[in-house]
């Protein structure tokens, strides 16, 4: 079965960056699921993804704007040190989950100056090409009810009634 529109497929991949520095790999674990043509993986991944089957090995180079998207310098905000109480020392690189619009966002602090906190709402890998290592590991149909839904149910998806 050849990967298209409405299949849940598993994959094993190993994410480097254009230095070669490992950011991530699924290798020792469980293979990441998703539902094709859903949009649950970044956008040139999933359109390398295309026609593959289980057993195929091959690299994907994913740009940055077929990734994570460009880095985009409105999703920098100023926010009053006071903001942050409970936080004993604040330092840039720290994490933080906060409320946004559409729901919980990561950011992460990129400067302190003064009593103001520079934090930034950009994904991590945001501006970044990406090279995937990609392992096929199976290909099935999606049901009606996780085609309806948008993501995978079961083994490595969602699980809820
Ligand atoms: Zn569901």
């Amino acid at each position: 079965m050849q990967i298209a529109e409405r299949c849940v497929v598993a994959f094993h991949y190993t994410l480097t960056a254009t230095n070669g520095e490992v950011i991530d790999s699924s290798q020792g674990g469980d293979p990441l699921t998703y539902l094709h043509g859903a949009g649950n993986i970044v956008p040139g991944l999933e359109a390398a993804m295309v026609g593959r089957r289980i057993g195929d090995c091959f690299d994907v180079h994913v740009a940055a704007v077929d990734g994570y998207g460009e880095r985009d310098e409105g999703m920098l905000q100023q926010v009053p040190r006071a903001a942050f109480q409970g936080v004993d020392e604040l330092a840039v690189g720290m994490n933080f989950q906060a409320q946004g619009p559409q729901g919980v966002l990561s950011v992460v602090i990129s400067a302190i100056e003064g009593d103001t906190v520079i934090v930034d709402a950009n994904h991590p890998l945001a501006g970044q090409d990406l090279h995937f290592a990609i392992e096929v590991v199976s290909v099935r149909e999606a049901s009606l009810e996780e085609s309806l839904h948008g993501h995978v149910h079961g083994d490595g998806g969602v699980h809820h009634h």
